[in-house]
């Protein structure tokens, strides 16, 4: 198997469309042509990491956070980032990054951290904007069915947990033909009226050429009709950050010390207890504290992230409990992630999740 099928397979799940502006997320070093001969999965990627990798004799590293966030003018190891940049490139070895595409993706970090609290009732803290759009196209009755096929193959019709969502309207449609022209139906010179079905559906911005060329493909007449609408709706089911709800409450204290315990946290921040009883849970792996207003806005009981800066703890223990896990403690389970996605794809491919803990921070 090519590294390129397993890029695939990533990015299926976690579009790069989906990543921040600021983010470099995608295939960082190396050829994906080549054959893949294992995949350790990490988090940060260090020389230690791939010196992992080449003493399983893997040619692939998947990390969450990318290697390379900047242009480079030389590379000539006055770093580490630059000495991972040699290693890699000395030793054929790919590596591949899934960041904020992976944070913001259905499934992803958030999802992760959730599953291992035990929330249920999932929803995304902060929908993403300006990332929906309509399709309204006008086929002929009898194509209707492989029209809205090929559109829900491509990519169009999802709205939560529901797939080949569509609205359809019969009517009648118009057109006369000129020269040189060869119509589906009618005669050339003459004006023709056709029973068409106008079919409605959603997709994300990103898949719009793909939404097209399907369309395109498939509608039967040389000029198919059809109109893109922006939506002012919030794509639900991506963005930053995820409320959810436990299946019984506990304590702040009970809920701080379970917390502790599953991300193995060495000295939980958080702010004062105020003996409020712990339900609904908000969260977002890393550095998540922008998504506080959000976390206070929904009614969340605590908010959890990785990074808080002093001066946003002010004034909020009226408001929420807030605890601060560490950034490398919120996210480590991510590689499962990585770990899940390709072995259900390839179940005899050689997978390691790594074992060695990047977090430059220590506690004393
Ligand atoms: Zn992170």
């Amino acid at each position: 198997m090519k590294i390129k099928e397993i890029v695939s397979a990533l990015e299926r799940f976690a579009p790069l469309p989906l990543q921040d502006g600021f983010d470099n997320a995608g295939l960082q070093i190396g050829l994906t042509e080549a054959e893949a001969t294992g995949a350790l999965l990490c988090l940060d990627v260090t020389e230690a990491v791939l010196d992992e990798a080449i003493a399983l004799g893997y040619n692939l590293v998947i990390s969450h956070h990318p290697l390379i966030f900047k242009g480079y003018k030389s590379i000539t190891g006055k770093d580490y980032v630059e000495r991972c940049i040699l290693k890699a490139i000395k030793n054929d070895i790919v590596i591949y990054s899934a960041h904020t595409n992976l944070d913001n993706a259905q499934g992803g970090v958030n999802y992760k951290i959730a599953e291992k609290i035990g929330l249920k009732n999932l929803k995304v803290l902060e929908p993403k904007e300006n990332s929906l759009i309509k399709l309204v196209t006008f086929v002929p009755d009898a194509q209707a069915d492989s029209v809205r096929e090929a559109l829900f193959a491509a990519g169009c019709g999802n709205i939560g947990n529901y797939d080949s969502c569509s609205y359809n309207l019969k009517g009648e449609g118009t057109f006369r033909a000129k020269e040189g022209t060869h119509p589906f139906c009618g005669t050339i010179g003459e004006l023709h009226h056709e029973n068409e079905v106008r079919i409605e559906t959603i997709l994300p911005v990103y898949k719009k050429a793909e939404v097209i060329k399907a369309l395109l493909s498939v509608h039967p007449y040389e000029e198919p009709a059809f109109d893109l609408y922006p939506l002012q709706n919030d794509w639900l089911q991506a963005g930053s950050g995820i409320v959810g709800e436990l299946d019984e409450s506990e304590t702040e204290l009970e809920f701080l010390k379970r917390i502790k315990k599953i991300f193995e946290v060495g000295c939980v921040r958080h702010n004062k207890l105020t003996g409020r009883e712990i339900q609904k849970v908000a969260l977002c792996g890393g550095a998540g504290a922008f998504l506080l207003p959000q976390a206070i806005r929904t009614g969340a009981d605590v908010f959890i992230t990785g990074e808080i800066k002093y001066h946003d703890y002010f004034g909020h223990e009226g408001d929420i409990l807030m605890a601060e896990i560490g950034h490398y403690e919120s996210e480590q389970y991510t590689k499962e992630i990585f770990y899940s996605i390709i072995r259900d794809l390839f179940p005899n491919f050689a997978l390691q999740l790594s074992k060695i803990n990047t977090n430059p921070i220590k506690y004393l």
